[in-house]
């Protein structure tokens, strides 16, 4: 006999457009074979779906690195691999702070008992070549770390230059570009990334639970020389790349029908070509850029410096920007963010990333926040 008081009814959620900061909209042909019959984690079925979904981030992260392998967790499960894996107590990381996400980045980095310097840059602006290479002649490090696509403000980080005076300092270049996959060229090669993570549920519209990670021979070299074992079980490389590589020793559940989608995912941006992929989303935000200025907002980035697949708009004097918010999804099914941190209250965040990111779904941005914003100013 049960006395439940509560009825628990069909779950039948209202759909909506993602353009937030993530998780974006999954393609139904992603939703289609993520619903593929449930194999083991070492059926030769699966170990198929491995090898290919590892092919498929190689070329996506522009490498030939063999450990190329997605971790089982979020964006942050990523953030905290890179880092657990290549830093023991004591050593000399320097951390690029210019958002929200560096920031979580100097949180892990203190946890792993590192030694952590941080160099600050104003919220909205990059971070210069010049400054790191001083900041690593006043101390040498042993990993530099930064975000490519600061979800937070919207900039996108060049990588070049800094890469080069990284590799000059002989340190570990480490790069979040968990906003940034899929949306942008990462060229982990080209530029001399040697530890670079990202998220499924960003641009590559997979639902959240795996982050695809990357790490260069030199940096494996590194790990293999580590004094201490990596203070996470779970997290650690060299346990976790003996089940993706062809030893295939059992170390956790892979989470088979996240990996079926990634891999499905992969496929279509192969089949879109990256460059036209990088195309569609620089093409789509600058048709939001343009009809937001044209609507009278600001946006806070300066164009050459804008994120394509994250855009950050200035909340207009005397507007609430959590009411329009409320409204944008109550009336018009439209998600997008409100500011953190430093930009708490004073901005929007309209993520443009994979699947979300079509014309349709900007023209029904503009138009709905037109009419939210018309409305206001005649009543
Ligand atoms: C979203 C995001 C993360 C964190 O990812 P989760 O999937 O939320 O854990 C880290 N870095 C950046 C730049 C992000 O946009």
């Amino acid at each position: 006999m049960t006395n439940e008081s509560t009825e628990f009814r069909d779950l039948n959620t209202s759909p909506r457009i993602l353009l937030g900061p993530g998780p974006s909209m999954v393609h139904p042909r992603v939703l289609r074979v993520m619903a593929t019959p449930m194999v083991g984690y070492l059926d030769p079925q699966f170990l198929e779906v491995m090898d290919d979904v590892q092919a498929l981030l190689r070329s996506l992260f522009q490498t030939s690195n063999p450990l190329t392998l997605p971790i089982s967790g979020t964006g942050s499960a990523g953030m905290e691999a890179a880092l657990f894996n290549f830093l023991e107590e004591g050593d000399p990381v320097l951390v690029c702070v210019n958002g929200f996400f560096g920031a979580r980045m100097v949180e892990i980095a203190g946890r792993c008992r590192a030694s952590v310097a941080r160099l600050d840059v104003p919220w909205g602006e990059a971070v210069l070549a010049r400054q790191v290479d001083e900041a690593l002649r006043a101390r040498p490090a042993k990993v530099v770390a930064l975000v490519h696509g600061e979800t937070s403000t919207g900039v996108q980080q060049p990588l070049d230059e800094i890469g080069a005076v990284v590799r000059r300092h002989g340190a570990l270049f480490l790069v979040d570009t968990v906003a940034s996959l899929g949306g942008v060229p990462v060229a982990v090669d080209e530029i001399g990334i040697d530890v670079c993570y990202a998220g499924s549920q960003k641009c590559l519209s997979v639902p959240p639970g795996l982050a695809p990670l990357t790490v260069s021979p030199r940096a494996m070299d590194i790990l293999s020389s580590r004094k201490t074992p990596v203070q996470s079980w779970y997290l650690d490389l060299s346990l976790i790349r003996k089940y993706w590589s062809s030893e295939r020793v059992y170390h956790h559940t892979a989470p088979i029908g996240l990996n079926y989608g990634l891999r499905e995912a992969l496929r279509m941006v192969q089949e879109e070509g990256l460059a036209n992929c990088f195309e569609r989303h620089s093409r789509t935000a600058a048709l939001l850029w343009d009809g937001l200025e044209a609507l009278g907002l600001q946006l806070i980035v300066p164009r050459e410096s804008r994120l394509p697949s994250l855009t950050t708009v200035r909340v207009p004097e005397g507007v609430d920007e959590m009411a329009v918010r409320r409204q944008l999804l109550n009336e018009y099914n439209i998600e997008i963010a409100g500011g953190l941190g430093a930009f708490k209250g004073k901005a929007w965040r309209v993520g443009l990333m994979g699947y979300s990111c079509r014309p349709e779904n900007v023209l029904a941005l503009l138009g709905a926040i037109e009419r939210i914003l018309r409305r206001k100013g005649s009543s």
